[in-house]
């Protein structure tokens, strides 16, 4: 999986595109991760009796993967993820200042 929760993203496309936001969860199955206060959409939630009267909620929907794109948080600049293997270890770092992220 290439972004992570907490990573800071550039929204590539859709509505949102040209945004940024922190990941605030990964759906590893879906390929789709949520970032906060991007993809929102409004929901309506019916009234469920006497003193629950109905309300419009905004929330944010997640987003397929290929949507967003990395924020190196050492160089910040948008980029794409590379991997190194270190002995038995597998590290991610920015294609573009090539340090561990
Ligand atoms: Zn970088």
């Amino acid at each position: 999986m290439k972004i992570r929760k907490g990573d800071l993203v550039k929204i590539t496309a859709g509505k949102d595109k040209g945004r940024e936001g922190k990941v605030e969860r990964v759906f590893s199955r879906e390929s789709r991760v949520l970032v906060p206060g991007v993809n929102q959409y409004k929901k309506h939630i019916k009234p469920q009796g006497e003193g629950r009267p109905g309300d419009i909620v905004t929330l944010s929907r997640p987003m397929p993967m290929g949507n967003v794109a990395l924020i190196c948080p050492k160089c910040k600049q948008v980029t794409r993820v590379g991997y190194q293997v270190t002995g038995e270890k597998k590290v991610r770092i920015c294609r573009k200042c090539m340090n561990l992220i």
